[in-house]
């Protein structure tokens, strides 16, 4: 029997409406999520990556319950996160580091304040001296001496910025870590740092992560699994090696264009993207990505492809897959 997964999203879909007009009405909708189908096991790292634009950070605030599906489920160890009752106690499972430490943190506030109000709040530990004392084991389990207890945000770097917002997430011991593009904001040299934090920690506190990014070449070095994302639907997806080693869908294609790939004959077939991400308001007929892909042909715009089974951990959706070859399409289009 499939074991539960840590968490899982069927069938979600988010539309915003937009009001124009004088009297407001919903004339339109940005269709930012539309029908994704996600499970994330206990201790895995699953990756969205996707052009910004692509609904990548609605799912995450889909399942951190700060907006409302328009319809679909979320669940955790089962259980239906949109049937519970949004208590503090039930944010605690799931908690969020994003991409701006500067803004997720409070300036006029100590970091020893910012690290021991969330174990007041939850009520994990009883007194002052003893939450201090937990914020400072925090502190030390992302690389930062104690001393920082008593600097405000404003008197440390954007990377130990970034340190302590790892560090407040952990402080309620959540089971699952939402990262949304956590290094974005980050120079290059302290990306590395971040990445390398993030893994030793999942490690060490057994977490479940998701990991949002725009970035394909990081989300080699931390996920499991890469789901592809592109104008809210998953493309692709499947284990991290063979998405690199073997990509199906022609978006997912153009993203490992532009970053090393271990193997130099798929490099030289790969073919960049051009052109800008559709709007989610208008979004293009059938396959959404016709309008960019190098490979279109006359069935593209006028039917949505579904997901193909490459084998039984990797899928994707692409007309060209649909003759149960599950052929790499970077070889070239064989369509007729
Ligand atoms: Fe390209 Fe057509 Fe495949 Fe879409 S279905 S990715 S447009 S070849």
């Amino acid at each position: 029997m499939a074991s539960t997964p840590r968490l899982e999203v069927r069938d979600l879909v988010k539309h915003f409406p937009v009001r124009r007009g004088t009297f407001a009405k919903v004339r339109e909708s940005v269709r930012a999520v539309n029908g994704v189908s996600l499970r994330i096991e206990d201790g895995e790292t699953v990756a969205i990556v996707g052009e910004s634009g692509c609904g990548k950070s609605t799912i995450a605030r889909l399942i951190l319950r700060l907006e409302r599906p328009t319809s679909g489920s979320i669940s955790l160890d089962g259980e239906d996160l949109l049937a519970a009752e949004d208590t503090i106690a039930a944010r605690r499972a799931i908690q969020l580091v994003s991409q701006n430490p500067w803004s997720a943190l409070n300036r006029r506030k100590t970091i020893k304040h910012t690290l021991t109000q969330p174990l007041k709040v939850h009520d994990l530990v009883p007194t002052n001296v003893d939450r201090t004392a937990r914020a400072a084991q925090l502190l030390q389990e992302v690389g930062l001496s104690p001393d920082y207890l008593y600097r405000y945000p404003s008197g440390i770097s954007g990377g130990e910025l970034q340190r302590v917002t790892i560090a407040r997430a952990l402080a309620v011991s959540p089971d699952v870590l939402i990262l949304d593009e956590p290094t974005a904001s980050l120079d290059v040299s302290v990306k590395a740092s971040i990445i390398n934090l993030l893994i030793d920690l999942r490690k060490m506190e057994n977490l479940t992560y998701l990991f949002i990014t725009h970035e394909i070449d990081i989300a080699k070095h931390v996920s499991d699994r890469i789901a592809v994302m592109y104008l809210g639907r998953i493309v692709e997806q499947g284990p991290t090696e063979e998405i690199f080693e073997d990509p199906q869908h022609p978006y997912t294609q153009s993203l490992l264009a532009s970053v090393p790939v271990p193997d130099p004959q798929l490099r030289s077939e790969l073919k960049p993207i051009s052109g800008e991400v559709p709007s989610a308001i208008d979004l293009p007929s059938g396959c959404t990505f016709h309008t960019r892909c190098p490979y279109v042909f006359d069935r593209c715009p006028q039917e949505i492809p579904e997901l193909t089974v490459i084998n039984p951990s990797h899928v994707a959706a692409c007309h060209l897959l649909e003759s149960g070859r599950g052929a790499s399409v970077a070889g070239g289009a064989s369509h007729g």
